[in-house]
């Protein structure tokens, strides 16, 4: 009798709980969930905003360690982070102005990062984070990947957040998902001709080093439109795209949201 009880009570606090999860709780993740409703969600600390049809969004960092703690009209669930191994590239013997910005340019790096944070931090209503992104680039080869690091002269540099579709110069750009522009910068120090969309709840997409920007600040965008072409702007060795994928000011690896191969 006292088992039977026992189930009924794990039945019905299950069922209060229901919610799945769109993605792997791995370093790195977009992941895409969903609940009741009018649910309250927190990721975290952090409360997030749920649709109306119950979805809620949110990314693990390239470095987190510690577990997460989704609450859900205050139950929660404790999900563990599974590590991943990024490369390391270490290259010696460089001159020193090419692995440090002059100083004359320290305000003005500033100054752009500042923009791009702004960008980043948008908490819209927009719901289109819960559809799925489609590739920006026909025809290109992936020569960049989330997560890896140089070393330069024996300095770690920050780690490359982006996936880099190499192609030519003017190759046209597509939008990967639907979207508002909250950001079209042409000349940015180290990204160049610059995009971010927004996609709602805190979701945004980079596009970087483009050669023409064809959309404008405030525009809506739907997915498959031409942006932009493929350039070399900013600090770039070569004609590519890198695009990046946030959660707020987490950075995530756009590989898990596109259909690329690993
Ligand atoms: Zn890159």
């Amino acid at each position: 009798m006292r088992i039977l009880v026992g189930l009924v009570f794990l039945l019905i606090t299950t069922s209060s709980f229901a919610v799945t999860f769109n993605g792997k709780f791995i370093q790195g993740s977009f992941i895409l969930g969903k609940t009741e409703p009018g649910s309250e969600v927190f990721i975290d600390k952090q409360k997030v905003k749920v649709t109306s049809d119950g979805y809620f969004a949110f990314g693990l960092g390239r470095d987190r360690k510690n577990d997460v703690i989704i609450t859900i009209n205050e139950k929660k669930i404790v999900k563990k982070v599974f590590k991943r191994k990024y490369k390391i590239q270490r290259i010696d013997g460089l001159e020193e102005k090419k692995v440090t910005p002059p100083e004359e340019v320290y305000e003005r790096i500033k100054r752009e990062n500042k923009l791009i944070g702004k960008a980043r931090a948008i908490n819209s209503d927009l719901t289109f984070f819960k559809n799925k992104f489609t590739i920006p680039v026909e025809n290109s080869i992936i020569t960049g990947v989330y997560g890896s690091q140089r070393v330069l002269n024996g300095k770690p540099k920050w780690p490359h957040y982006g996936l880099d579709f190499a192609a030519d110069e003017g190759t046209k750009i597509k939008a990967m998902l639907d979207g508002t522009v909250t950001l079209a910068e042409h000349d940015l120090f180290y990204t160049g001709g610059t995009l971010i969309f927004d996609h709602g709840h805190g979701i945004s997409t980079l596009y970087m080093h483009m050669e023409k920007i064809l959309v404008k600040k405030g525009q809506k965008i739907k997915q498959g439109d031409i942006i932009g072409t493929v350039g070399s702007t900013g600090r770039a060795t070569g004609a590519h795209l890198d695009v990046r994928l946030n959660w707020f000011d987490v950075r995530l690896d756009p590989a898990t949201v596109l259909d690329v191969k690993k």
